[in-house]
C-alpha cells in the first residue's frame, strides 16, 4: 500500500517558512518567524523585510481622503 512519509525533526514544521522549528521559538523556527505571525495578527500591516522586494501592490483604499 502507502507508506508514511519518515518522520522528520518535528512533526509539525514552521507555518511561516516550512522550515524545522526550533524549540525556543516554537512552533516557529526563528523569532522573525513569530514576528511575522505575530503582525499578521495584528492586522496584516506588518514589514516584513524578507518580502519586501518584488511585493509593491498597495490598495489605493488605504489612502486617507482627506477631509
Ligand atoms: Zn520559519
Amino acid at each position: 500500500m502507502s507508506e508514511a512519509p519518515p518522520a522528520a525533526q518535528s512533526p509539525r514544521p514552521c507555518p511561516i517558512c516550512a522550515k524545522p522549528r526550533s524549540e525556543r521559538y516554537r512552533p516557529f523556527c526563528s523569532r522573525r518567524c513569530a514576528d511575522v505571525d505575530l503582525g499578521r495578527w495584528l492586522g496584516g500591516n506588518y514589514a516584513i523585510p524578507a518580502n519586501e522586494e518584488g511585493q509593491e501592490e498597495m490598495p489605493e483604499a488605504e489612502r486617507g481622503e482627506g477631509t
